[in-house]
């Protein structure tokens, strides 16, 4: 299966991804997640993309299509994968159909605004290996340790609530017309993101038939 993720910052994307990559044994691939390794790592495009990321903006188009070409081309892709935060523009869409890639679905997962704030706020993820955890909604075994790898648990520069409302505003400009250009093509399906884990993916593997 090939799909997208979309939603809003902190909709759950990422959670939801882990899950289905686990259950259907395909990569998951996030652009968020590249960028900020590039970063850790001090490489070129990790410098040029840092102040953008941390001011809430997004990467330019030009890169984030370079990591996902350049993605897409390894062998473990050939079975399908999950797109998590790319496209997030219609120029990267338009630059994901030109690579001539066909795409199974597109996932909407839908949150409100004020939804969106309280949860990145509690947001909090591992340094070292990238998992995400929330201090309600999903607890590490041990408060502030991650349970994949034992480093300790941060809060992302860019979960600041100041840098959350730019987030916000810029998925509303940028990204969320792409449920338009995804609902042209037949591919788009919606499902009402839930305060569970566990609820959305049930909604999630109804509307995915897996
Ligand atoms: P979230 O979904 O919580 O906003 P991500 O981890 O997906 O976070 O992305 C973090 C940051 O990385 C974004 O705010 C943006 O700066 C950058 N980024 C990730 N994916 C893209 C993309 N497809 N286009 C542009 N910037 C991106
Ligand atoms: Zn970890």
């Amino acid at each position: 299966m090939k799909l997208i993720l979309l939603g809003a910052p902190g909709a759950g994307k990422g959670t939801q991804a882990e899950i289905i990559c686990e259950k259907l044994s395909i990569p998951t691939i996030s652009t968020g997640n590249i960028i900020r390794e590039a970063m850790k790592n001090g490489t070129e495009m990790g410098l040029k993309a840092k102040a953008a990321v941390e001011a809430g903006q997004l990467v330019s188009d030009d890169v984030v299509i370079g990591i996902i070409k350049e993605r897409l081309a390894k062998d473990d892709c050939n079975n399908g994968f999950i797109l998590d935060g790319f496209p997030r523009t219609i120029p990267q869409a338009e630059a994901l159909d030109s690579l001539g890639v066909e795409i199974d679905c597109v996932l909407d997962i839908d949150v409100k605004d004020e939804a969106i704030a309280a949860r990145l706020g509690g947001r909090r993820v591992c340094p070292a290996c990238g998992a995400s955890y929330h201090l309600e909604y999903k607890k590490p075994a041990k408060d502030g340790i991650c349970n994949l790898c034992g480093a300790e648990l941060i809060q992302r520069k860019d979960d600041a609530p100041e840098t959350v409302l730019e987030r916000l505003a810029i998925y509303h400009e940028q990204t969320e017309p792409l449920k338009n250009y995804y609902s042209k093509t037949g591919k788009l399906k919606s499902v009402p993101g839930q305060e569970e884990v566990a609820d959305t993916t049930k909604l999630v593997f109804e509307a995915l038939g897996i």
